[in-house]
């Protein structure tokens, strides 16, 4: 029976769910694995997560088609962008086959948690990894969690998908070689203070330049950047730097194969943005799919979007509507993008 929640009320906060899945890697190895009741964790306070932040993250959606179907979408691709995470941090890599076969064990223990279809709500699902032996010297965690939790998350968009103003934030995000292209908590924390001092000023996000010269577009603290230009193409920036986001990669296939949309990936420089060679701009995520940018603020000085403040510029809500037409089950989709629970 699904639980009586008022789906379309619903905010993007915690609420606990009846599973979660937990495995823990000791010994030079993974344990099998199991679903649990107990949403607590307790730690050494010396663990390696809370002294040096070895901590990295996955986020994904589960949630009903049309045609009643309980899916995720390419959950395969969170699975691969989590194994580099945990490379780079020197975590050990949680295997493929057993992060699918989690994503199947926690959707189906929290089956009646899965918001019905047309209610704009689904299912967030947030796999995570840490270390937690205790660890004082620097070096990584030799005992490590795996975990996967659900949380019913609301529409995104209550009142229907009003354009944001962002700004250019004097702050960076991550560095040329650093860890910018990994999903792991240290990159959150630094974005922490840029976020709540844009919010104080009125925006909704911070757009990103690269550190090495504060010239070029990166992407804001958690979704990154596609712009149309002016012959309705897509064009989305090019740098080591960003995290590879599975909506943008997604979009980038939408648009050639579905709707005929030439797309380039490429270095884009804040100057060109400024000069108003691109008619759109939208900032792309699991959890919103696309946002629509009506205005970018740098430092004062205005950059308007043809598209206005009004609504989603023309070809962004082609590109989202065929996108979520996928993921929903009313277009075909690409071989492997839809994972049935
Ligand atoms: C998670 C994330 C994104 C979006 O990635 P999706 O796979 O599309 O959800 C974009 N930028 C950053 C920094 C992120 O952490």
């Amino acid at each position: 029976m699904a639980k009586d929640i008022d789906w379309g009320s619903l905010g993007f906060g915690y609420i606990k769910t009846d599973k979660r899945y937990v495995s823990l890697y000791k010994d030079g190895k993974w344990d099998e694995g199991t679903l649990t009741d107990d949403d607590t964790v307790t730690l050494s306070e010396c663990a390696c997560v809370f002294q040096y932040a070895q901590t990295i993250f996955e986020g994904l959606k589960a949630y009903t088609t049309e045609d009643g179907r309980i899916v995720t979408f390419r959950p395969d691709l969170n699975a691969d962008r989590m194994i580099e995470s945990a490379k780079r941090t020197e975590m050990p890599p949680f295997p493929k086959d057993r992060f699918l076969d989690a994503v199947k064990q926690t959707v189906a223990g929290n089956r009646d948690w899965v918001p019905p279809f047309g209610s704009g709500a689904t299912l967030y699902i947030r796999p995570f990894m840490f270390g937690y032996n205790p660890v004082i010297g620097v070096k990584p965690a030799e005992e490590y969690e795996f975990r996967m939790f659900t949380t019913p998350v609301g529409p995104y968009f209550k009142g229907g998908m009003k354009p944001i103003t962002v700004r250019i934030s004097d702050f960076d995000r991550a560095a040329p070689r650093g860890t910018g292209h990994i999903k792991a908590g240290l990159n959150y924390a630094m974005s922490l203070h840029a976020i709540v001092d844009a919010h104080e000023q009125g925006f909704a996000e911070n757009i990103y330049l690269d550190p090495g010269t504060r010239t070029k577009i990166e992407e804001t603290g958690g979704a990154n950047i596609i712009f149309i230009d002016a012959d309705g193409n897509m064009v989305t920036p090019k740098s080591d730097s960003i995290l590879p986001s599975i909506t943008r990669r997604s979009l980038m296939v939408v648009a050639e194969k579905y709707l005929g949309i030439k797309v380039t990936q490429r270095e884009i420089t804040l100057k060109e943005v400024a000069e108003g060679n691109f008619k759109e701009c939208g900032l792309c995520g699991t959890a919103a799919v696309i946002s629509p940018v009506g205005c970018i603020n740098d430092h004062g000085k205005e950059i308007r979007f043809a598209s206005g403040m009004d609504e989603m510029g023309p070809t962004l809500q082609k590109l989202y509507d065929t996108l979520t037409g996928i993921q929903m089950g009313r277009i075909e989709a690409p071989e492997g993008w839809i994972y049935e629970i």
